[in-house]
């Protein structure tokens, strides 16, 4: 079986096509700047060179056409027959309360997720112009949405409701969902799995990427995680503030003349890493000018590793204690002083950290010594091989 995975931004577009008979990916590759100038394919077959090819890409019909021919092309395509894809599966975003798991995508599905739209003006409505967009060039093909928040449907009321009046979460389901869903779903499956399977188990997930989240789980189930109703709470992320007294919000609008725009353009674009450092939203530019001495770039350093810490010390006592710690995404998987930072102060949970096996990038690795009381691991994620096993799980049915 031969899934696409898709996952469709504003002006972006990636894909990977899996061979499920042994999960290898058969190319992958990435539409830039849809509706814009400049607008580019970079196709990656697997064992060739990459394709980069420029041209006239208005909008995501003419991004998933580009794909289609670029999958059957002669000369760098992997596949003969459009027919061949037997599904597609897509990264859709927000799920609400409604998606609690990936599902099979029909008409009903998405008069859902334009409802949902509501909830995640930026994020939903590009992976719904990604499936009507399927719809029109792969006729027929049957697909799969899989959600973000999906995984974290788990959570209690104590951990989704915010301490707000009740009736504003009846009125307009203002609760934490949570985001990353499928991520920290891989690496804590794959936790459990190096566990040997036991019944009952209690990770901790730290996603840290651009955007960077936390995640508790008991026997496999989402009991707290860190993003909130929207990916902006939280650990401290690229240009995201996370987590801030609320009142800063009515403040800065007032000191500064913001408008609703202006000041969630300051939090989600300005803030975080890039705006404490001065720098830059990337960890290796910012370990980079602390290293030189840049005095806000530690200052940020300091602030990101604090958060994590902060959400450990949480979610050990959320959990009642701890068996593993799994660090993923490009910093968790890359990190190493930053994993090493964090690590140094998690004696008292029992983590006995170890320094030499820390010293690997991207790969599967133990990080704390054998006998340690909390074992903590690098797990890389797989976001789209995830969502091609929902896809073909679902749609093989
Ligand atoms: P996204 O949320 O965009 O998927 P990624 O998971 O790819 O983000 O993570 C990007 C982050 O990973 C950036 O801050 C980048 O600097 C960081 N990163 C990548 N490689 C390294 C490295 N070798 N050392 C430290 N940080 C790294």
């Amino acid at each position: 079986m031969k899934i696409l995975v898709l996952n469709c931004g504003s002006s972006s577009l990636k894909y990977q096509l899996f061979n499920m008979d042994d999960e290898s990916v058969m190319a992958k590759g990435l539409v830039e700047k849809i509706g814009l100038d400049g607008s580019v394919l970079i196709h990656q077959p697997e064992g060739m060179d990459k394709v980069r090819i420029e041209t006239a890409i208005p909008d995501h019909g003419t991004a998933i056409e580009l794909v289609v021919a670029a999958l059957l092309d002669a000369k760098h395509g992997v596949i003969k027959d459009m027919k061949e894809i037997d599904a597609v599966g897509h990264r859709t975003i927000h799920g609400g309360t409604t998606f609690a798991e990936s599902c099979v995508i029909d008409d009903k599905v998405m008069a859902e997720m334009e409802r949902l739209t509501e909830l995640a003006p930026l994020h939903n409505p590009p992976s719904i112009l990604g499936i009507r967009a399927c719809e029109q060039k792969i006729p027929g093909v049957k697909m799969v949405g899989v959600f973000d928040t999906a995984f974290h449907q788990t959570m209690p009321p104590s951990s989704y409701l915010y301490g707000l009046p009740y009736e504003l979460y009846e009125k307009y389901q203002l609760r934490r969902f949570g985001f990353h869903g499928t991520s920290h779903r891989f690496v804590s499956a794959r936790a459990i799995e190096i566990m040997g399977n036991p019944a009952h188990s209690k990770i901790i997930t730290c996603h840290l990427g651009n955007g960077s989240s936390m995640a508790a789980v008991k026997d496999g189930k989402t009991i707290d995680t860190s993003m909130g109703f929207t990916p902006l709470e939280g650990v401290i992320m690229g240009t995201r503030s996370g987590d801030l007294d609320p009142a800063i919000i009515p403040f800065l609008m007032d000191k500064e003349g913001l408008d609703i725009a202006g000041v969630n353009a300051l939090l989600n674009k300005k803030s975080g890493l890039l705006g404490i450092s001065g720098v830059s939203s990337d960890m290796r530019d910012i370990e980079n000018a602390a290293k030189e001495g840049n005095q806000r770039a530690q200052m940020a350093l300091d602030v990101f590793k604090k958060t994590v810490l902060r959400y450990i010390g949480a979610y050990a006592a959320e959990l009642d204690g701890v068996d593993m710690i799994v660090f993923t995404a490009g910093i968790g998987e890359n990190g190493i002083s930053t994993r090493k930072e964090i690590c140094d102060n998690l004696h008292y949970l029992g983590v006995e950290f170890d320094e030499a096996a820390n010293d690997c990038r991207g790969k599967e690795v133990e990080i704390s010594k054998p006998g340690s009381k909390v074992r903590v691991f690098v797990i890389p994620t797989n976001e789209e091989l995830m969502i091609a096993r929902d896809t073909m799980a679902l749609a093989g049915k």
